[in-house]
C-alpha cells in the first residue's frame, strides 16, 4: 500500500504550522515553496529600517524541518494547481498529492496602478526590506553631495502611502533613524528639510485598532515629527514624487507603498470567483467547497468565524495550519475534518520607540507597557532560539546606544514584479 502525500504549498506561517503538526502522521509531507526560507514577516520593518539583519528574520526551511523524518522540501515556484488530476504544477514539474494544504500568502496590491508599481517600494518580502533599507541610505549618501535646495528636499522627503499596523510601524522607526542615528553618521548635512510623510484614505492610523488607541498613536507619531495626512489617497506616483487624489503634489524621491495586500493569484486556480482581496471562500472546516481533499489557510482563506472575517494575521495562519493538519490526521484515519474556531490573540503595533497599542479583545494597552507587551510577544514567537538571541541583543543594543547596525546599502530587486492591471483588482 503506497503512503498517502500531502502536499503544503507556502511555508509561511499557515505552511509551517501545518508542516510540524502533521509531524508523525502516517503519510509523507512535501513543503514546497519559491524560497528556501521562512519569513517573520512582522519584523520585516526593522530589517528596512537598519536595526535588524536578514538572518535573524528569514530561516531555512530545511532547518526546521529536518527533524521531521515524513517531510520533505522543495524550493519551486508553484505554477498552478489542477484540482481534477490532484497536481501541483511547479516550474521543475508536476506534484501529485492526495491531500493539499495551500498557504501561499498575500503579495502587495497596488490596485491596477502600473505607476504605483513601478515607482514604490513595497514591503512584503526579504528583498523589499533590503532594498528600501538602501534606498533610504542613499538617499542620505546623494543628500550629503546635492548642492541643489530642491533636489535635496526630494531625496530627504519619505513619503509612506497607508497607515495600517505596517506603515505606522516603518513611520516610527524612520523617525528614529532620522532623528537619532544617520544625524550621527552624516554630521556636516542640514537634517531640518528631512519630512516622513504619512498619506492615509481614511480618518485616522490604525483602522483596526480601537479609536482612543488610534489617536495615542497619531499624537506619538505627530510629537516625533511624522506629518499625517488623512482623507486622501497616492492617485499617481512617478520619478518625481507623487500626486494626490486632491492634486497635490509632493515631491519625494522615495515612496513606500503599504496601501493595500492581495491574496496569492494562485487563489484564481481554486475557484472561478475569487473573494475580497482575492482570498479563497473556504467552508468553515478550512476545505474547498467541492473537494475535501483540499485545504486553504492563512491569508489566502475567506472565512467568517462569529460574524467577523477573520484577517491576515500571523496567528490566524497558525492556528488554521494546525487545525488543517488534524482534519488531514483525522482523514487519514477514515474519519471527517472539523470546523475551526479562532483563539483571538489580540493585535499589537509598535509607533517607534518605547511605544506600542496593544489590543487583546477588550483589554487595550498602550505607551511603555504595550511596547514591553510588544517586544515579549514576538520574541517568543520567532522561530529559532538563536535568533531570539540576537534579536534581543539587537534590541538591547539599540535601546541603549540608539544604534542601528546594519546599516548597509546593497544591490537587491524587489519581491513586487510589475503587475500588469489584469493580475490585480481594482479599487
Ligand atoms: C510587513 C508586514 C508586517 C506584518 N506584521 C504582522 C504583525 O505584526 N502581526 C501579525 O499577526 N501579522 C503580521 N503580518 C501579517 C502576517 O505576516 C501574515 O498574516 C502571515 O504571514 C500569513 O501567513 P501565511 O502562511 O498565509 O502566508 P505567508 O507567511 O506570507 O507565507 C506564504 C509563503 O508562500 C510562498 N509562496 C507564495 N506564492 C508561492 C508560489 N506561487 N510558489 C511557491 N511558494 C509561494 C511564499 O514564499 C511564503 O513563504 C505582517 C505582514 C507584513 C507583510
Amino acid at each position: 500500500v503506497t503512503r498517502s502525500r500531502v502536499v503544503i504549498v507556502g511555508a509561511g506561517f499557515g505552511g509551517i504550522s501545518a508542516a510540524r503538526a502533521l509531524r508523525g502522521a502516517d503519510a509523507d509531507v512535501l513543503v514546497v515553496d519559491r524560497h528556501n526560507y521562512h519569513l517573520f514577516q512582522p519584523l520585516l520593518y526593522q530589517v528596512a529600517s537598519g536595526l535588524l539583519d536578514p538572518s535573524e528574520i528569514a530561516h531555512p526551511v530545511r532547518t526546521l524541518l529536518r527533524h521531521q523524518r515524513n517531510c520533505d522540501v522543495h524550493m519551486n515556484e508553484v505554477r498552478a494547481i489542477d484540482l481534477e488530476r490532484r497536481q501541483v504544477q511547479t516550474d521543475a514539474g508536476a506534484l501529485t498529492y492526495d491531500h493539499l494544504i495551500v498557504a501561499a500568502g498575500a503579495a502587495t496590491n497596488h490596485f491596477g496602478h502600473e505607476d504605483i508599481a513601478a515607482h514604490t517600494l513595497g514591503l512584503k518580502g526579504l528583498n523589499d526590506a533590503l532594498t528600501l533599507r538602501g534606498d533610504v541610505l542613499e538617499r542620505f549618501e546623494r543628500a550629503a553631495e546635492c548642492t541643489e535646495d530642491s533636489e535635496r528636499r526630494r531625496l530627504l522627503t519619505f513619503v509612506i502611502a497607508g497607515a495600517g499596523p505596517t506603515g505606522v510601524e516603518y513611520a516610527g522607526a524612520l523617525s528614529e533613524l532620522f532623528s537619532h542615528l544617520l544625524p550621527k553618521d552624516f554630521p556636516r548635512l542640514d537634517f531640518r528639510p528631512v519630512r516622513v510623510i504619512v498619506i492615509e484614505g481614511r480618518t485616522r492610523v490604525l483602522d483596526a485598532f480601537h479609536p482612543r488607541l488610534a489617536a495615542k498613536a497619531q499624537t506619538v507619531l505627530r510629537r516625533r515629527g511624522v506629518e499625517l495626512v488623512f482623507g486622501r489617497t497616492v492617485a499617481h506616483a512617478d520619478k518625481r514624487g507623487v500626486t494626490l487624489d486632491d492634486g497635490t503634489a509632493i515631491e519625494a524621491a522615495t515612496v513606500i507603498w503599504t496601501a493595500g495586500v492581495r491574496a496569492s493569484a494562485l487563489g484564481e486556480q481554486l475557484t472561478a470567483q475569487v473573494a475580497r482581496l482575492g482570498r479563497v471562500a473556504v467552508r468553515p472546516t478550512l476545505q474547498l467547497p467541492g473537494h475535501d481533499e483540499v485545504q486553504v489557510i492563512g491569508d489566502m482563506a475567506e472565512l467568517d468565524d462569529r460574524g467577523t472575517t477573520l484577517p491576515m494575521l500571523a496567528p490566524v495562519a497558525i492556528q488554521q495550519g494546525t487545525h488543517a493538519a488534524r482534519n488531514v490526521i483525522a482523514q487519514l484515519g477514515g474519519g471527517q475534518a472539523t470546523r475551526f474556531r479562532y483563539r483571538d490573540k489580540g493585535t499589537m503595533a509598535t509607533v517607534g520607540r518605547n511605544h506600542a497599542v496593544v489590543q487583546l479583545g477588550p483589554i487595550r494597552m498602550d505607551g511603555f507597557i504595550g511596547w514591553l507587551m510588544w517586544l515579549f510577544v514576538h520574541l517568543a514567537y520567532i522561530i529559532t532560539f538563536r535568533s531570539k538571541a540576537v534579536v534581543l541583543l539587537n534590541w538591547a543594543w539599540n535601546y541603549i546606544f540608539y544604534d542601528r547596525p546594519v546599516r548597509l546599502i546593497t544591490e537587491v530587486s524587489p519581491d513586487t514584479i510589475v503587475p500588469t492591471p489584469s493580475e490585480e483588482t481594482t479599487r
